[in-house]
Formats: C-alpha cells, sequence, structure tokens
C-alpha cells in the first residue's frame, strides 16, 4: 500500500528505533519501480521510490512536463502499490531532487494531491513525503521554501512529512548550521519534519566515500532530535560508494533512509549494455529470435534479473528485510 505522510512519518520512527533503514530507489522508469517492488516484496521489506526532476521530465514520465511527469509517477506507483502482489507492503512515495523556478508548485500539488480516476473511482494521488534539492538555495531561501510547503499543507488540511537537507556534497555539515536551519525551520513550522539530510562526507555519484562519518551521523541525529524534541533520522544521500559495512555503520549511527541512484543506474544500464552486446546475432534482419529480443521487454527482463537480487542485498545490509508486516 501506497502511504500517507502520517503512515510515513510513523515508519520513519520505526525504523529509527528498530535501527533498521529504508532503501530509497530513484526509479527512472516503469519497470525500475516494478523491479525495486518486486525485490521489496522478496524480501518482505517497506520501500521509498523517490523521483528527482529529472525523471519527472524524462521520456518515460512527463516527457519534458513535470506536472504530467508527476500525474503518471503517481498514477503509476499507485495502481502498482494496489496490486494483490504489492499491497501487503508499506510503500513511500517521496520527491527526491526537485529544484527549479516550478519548485513550489510542483510540490505544493504533490502535497494537496492530484484528482485523478480509476475506473469510475475518484482517488487522491499524494505523496508520502517531500523533500527537495537545496543544493543552489541560501539558507532563508531552503527555509522559507520549506515555510512554504508547510503553509500549503496547513491551507489545504492534510498531512505532511518533510525531509530538509543542507549540502550533502559540501562534506560535514556543522552543528551550528543544522541550528540554524533545521532548528529554525522546526521552530517556525512545528511538526512537519521527519528526516534531516546534513552533509556527513558522502558524495553523489560513484567515487569512493573516504570521508564518510558516522560520528556526523550520530551527532546529527542527537541534536535533530533534541531540536525537534521527537525522533528524528538521518536521510543518508550519496550512498552509492559506500561498502555495506559503512551502511550497517551508518544505520547504527542513526541513519532511516538510504537514498540510491547512481549505483542503481550503473547496475542496470550494464546489464542493458551486456544484454545488447551478448544479443547482436538476433537483432539482424529475419533473425527467429528477432521480436523477441528487439522489443523493450527483451532488455527489461534481462536487466531486472541482474538487478533485483542487488537490491535485495542493499535491503538486507540496511536491516529492513522482514519489516514490511509489523510496520502496517
Ligand atoms: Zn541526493
Amino acid at each position: 500500500m501506497l502511504l500517507t505522510p502520517t503512515q510515513t512519518r510513523a515508519l520513519f520512527e520505526h525504523a529509527l528505533e528498530n535501527r533498521y533503514a529504508i532503501l530509497a530507489v530513484n526509479a527512472d522508469s516503469p519497470a525500475a519501480m516494478v523491479d525495486a517492488l518486486e525485490a521489496a516484496r522478496q524480501c518482505q521489506s517497506p520501500i521509498i521510490i523517490e523521483t528527482s526532476l529529472w525523471q519527472l521530465t524524462g521520456r518515460s514520465f512527463g516527457n519534458g512536463d513535470p506536472f504530467l511527469g508527476l500525474r503518471r509517477y503517481l498514477a503509476d506507483l499507485a495502481v502498482l502499490a494496489q496490486a494483490e502482489r504489492y499491497r501487503h507492503l508499506p510503500i513511500v512515495f517521496h520527491t527526491d531532487h526537485i529544484k527549479g523556478p516550478e519548485t513550489l508548485s510542483l510540490l505544493r500539488s504533490a502535497i494537496m494531491g492530484l484528482p485523478t480516476n480509476f475506473g469510475g473511482t475518484a482517488i487522491s494521488l499524494r505523496t508520502s513525503s517531500i523533500s527537495l534539492d537545496s543544493s543552489e538555495l541560501s539558507a532563508e531561501e531552503n527555509r522559507s521554501m520549506i515555510a512554504a510547503l508547510c503553509h500549503a499543507a496547513r491551507e489545504a488540511k492534510v498531512d505532511l512529512t518533510l525531509e530538509m537537507e543542507a549540502g550533502v556534497d559540501d562534506g560535514v555539515t556543522s552543528l551550528e548550521e543544522t541550528e540554524a536551519l533545521f532548528g529554525q525551520a522546526e521552530q517556525a513550522n512545528p511538526g512537519y519534519l521527519a528526516l534531516w539530510a546534513p552533509g556527513v562526507g558522502t558524495k553523489h555519484g560513484l567515487g569512493a566515500s573516504d570521508g564518510f562519518s558516522p560520528q556526523a551521523v550520530s551527532d546529527h541525529q542527537e541534536r535533530a532530535t533534541a531540536l525537534a524534541g521527537r525522533p528524528i533520522g538521518i536521510a543518508l544521500h550519496g550512498s552509492s560508494g559506500l561498502s555495506d559495512t559503512q551502511l550497517q555503520a551508518a544505520v547504527a549511527a542513526g541513519v532511516a533512509k538510504v537514498n540510491w541512484s547512481s549505483e542503481s543506474l550503473l547496475i542496470r544500464s550494464e546489464a542493458a549494455r551486456d544484454y545488447y552486446h551478448t544479443h547482436t546475432a538476433a537483432l539482424a534482419k529475419g533473425h527467429p529470435d528477432f521480436k523477441v529480443t528487439a522489443m523493450d521487454n527483451g532488455v527489461q527482463q534481462a536487466v531486472s534479473e541482474v538487478y533485483i537480487p542487488r537490491v535485495m542485498d542493499r535491503l538486507k545490509a540496511l536491516g529492513s528485510a522482514g519489516h514490511a508486516a509489523e510496520d502496517q
């Protein structure tokens, strides 16, 4: 089932209290979304499917229009989450790196819901949790963006669960900055923040994360929890370069959500490359297997066979396997 913002906050708190983290897969196609859900089903694990702007505007969803992309992305995930095969899993839809002039209006529509009709039944497609890309924002802009999202939720009388971030690629964020950003945002709009994403020495992309500091995770988790007066988990960005041991240290220190994009893309693209390399003959005109090899499902099937076990490995490394049932 697709979790509401209130259910999502409870899931993040459960993960933090029981020291596991939920994997947030940046799924950039419907096939990637299905593969991530399939891995969660096989591990009986909660999972976060998240999207950044480049996925909403990509050919699989919005084809240039992020609002159309959001509607299609959410509709696809909502239908999957209601399906017999996945409805027992806690599934979170999260907005990840959204930036640019349309950020606020896009996120407002994700918070308030997109009215949609499925076979005569009207349902509101809403996001489970929200974050935005603060990499090009000043501290003041970051705080006022968070305030505007909280205002939108209050006006619409809907619940909202937020992750706030600060310079995740810029080394280790200072605790003073946590007070100035997270602390002030919480004070101005109490109760909406559930996750804090400071810099803890990781970097987005495929480079090594030598500078990763579990101590920074622990310090920030404690400070954010003290500032909010309730348990706040750390959201870890730039996890692709981390080993299983580092991931487990992160979880032990208070990480409740782990974003996963670059390595996921690498696994999928390498599997696709290998598929086309090993099936060149079948892609020739007149080959009896041409059609089954050339159709999208040919490469997607081959990618899923490589990808799903790797997602399952991550879910197990983060300790979330087996936690699907108890979070309902
Ligand atoms: Zn990120």
